[in-house]
């Protein structure tokens, strides 16, 4: 009886080793993929990654902001640079991505805009040696474990926003949507399609503006969580009616101004999102540097134009003393 016992108990631990093996293998093949919503303030900056491949959709305003956090990530090649639309807001940080990173494929919409960044955007791609990639929608890409399709824009349109271009990017059972900054022309369009844009997450259009975000496309997309790239602005962005839309459909929101990067984790079962909410805005306020001139009464980036002297002060300072932003810096 008791040799038995001892077999038994042996075959058990046999099981149980046999078991763990399997699941870590298990575990080892499932296709993890990183979203990084990263932090650029007001504007649009996602870092996709999956069994080291790497995909960008825009680069936020600043020059190097995202080149920064790239370099933090090591990374030394991006599959794909994908620009949806040639905002500034957009596409600032994107000269210096072409110019300091091997880019696999950049894709853009067929809109140009008369602004210097994307003259120098133009250039940098030329000097490069790089073709510009035009989205067809319903056209699948791989990016590691993981794939995107193009579901916008699906007209010529005569607005930058809503040129965008729009993807679903799923990895396993999980997927994720971007629309860019298209507004509701555009987002009609790409429900009328009929392409299925079901998520679980929803990065949320035009910064969370009420010219983006329908109930139609909600309803469409269905999403668990939806996240807004957003920061100061003069626009109201993200506008109250669009926060109350996603919370009355019980969807989780989740923003960059307060939790700054915010990093979605999918293993091809479901969607872990990393954000906490910042405790320290204030001193962030203390340590912000801007500018300002002896009598203005706006304050300024470093670099704006607007500004013809410069003296260098925090924005807690310029808060206090009832200063308002600068419109075509919006610092
Ligand atoms: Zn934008
Ligand atoms: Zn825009």
């Amino acid at each position: 009886m008791k040799s038995i016992k001892r077999v038994s108990a042996l075959l058990l631990i046999f099981a149980i080793a046999i078991v763990s093996v399997f699941s870590i293998q298990v575990f080892a093949s499932s296709n993890t993929m990183k979203v990084h919503y990263i932090d650029v303030g007001q504007g649009d900056a996602v870092l996709i990654e999956s069994n080291s491949k790497y995909m960008l959709i825009d680069a936020g305003r600043e020059k190097n902001t995202v080149a920064d956090y790239l370099k933090k990530q090591k990374i030394k090649k991006l599959d794909y640079l994908i620009l949806t639309h040639p905002d500034a807001d957009h596409i600032g940080g994107s000269i210096s991505i072409v110019n300091n990173y091997t880019i696999g494929k950049i894709i853009m919409p067929n809109k140009s805009h008369t602004s210097k960044t994307y003259e120098n955007l133009l250039l940098a791609i030329k000097k490069k040696g790089l073709k510009i990639t035009k989205p067809k929608v319903g056209t699948e890409y791989e990016i590691g474990d993981a794939e995107f399709t193009i579901i916008a824009p699906n007209k010529t349109y005569s607005d930058n926003n809503n040129s965008s271009i729009g993807l679903k990017l799923e990895n396993g059972d999980t997927s994720f949507l971007f629309v860019g900054d298209a507004e509701e022309k555009a987002i009609n369009d790409i429900i009328k399609n009929k392409i299925d844009i079901s998520a679980d997450v929803l990065m949320v259009g035009h910064h969370g503006s009420d010219s983006s975000t329908t109930e139609e496309l909600i309803d469409a997309v269905d999403p668990d969580s939806a996240v807004i790239s957003v920061g100061k602005n003069n626009y109201g962005h993200p506008t109250d009616s669009v926060l109350d839309m996603l919370s009355n459909h019980g969807v989780d929101i989740y923003r960059t101004d307060e939790s700054r990067t915010i990093i979605a984790t999918s293993n091809g079962k479901s969607v872990a999102i990393d954000a906490d909410i910042f405790e320290h805005e204030a001193i962030e306020n203390d340590s912000q540097i801007v500018y300002v001139t002896k009598t203005g009464k706006k304050y300024h980036r470093e670099n704006c134009s607007a500004l013809k002297s410069k003296i260098e002060t925090t924005l807690d300072d310029v808060l206090s003393k009832g200063l308002t932003p600068c419109e075509i810096c919006n610092p």
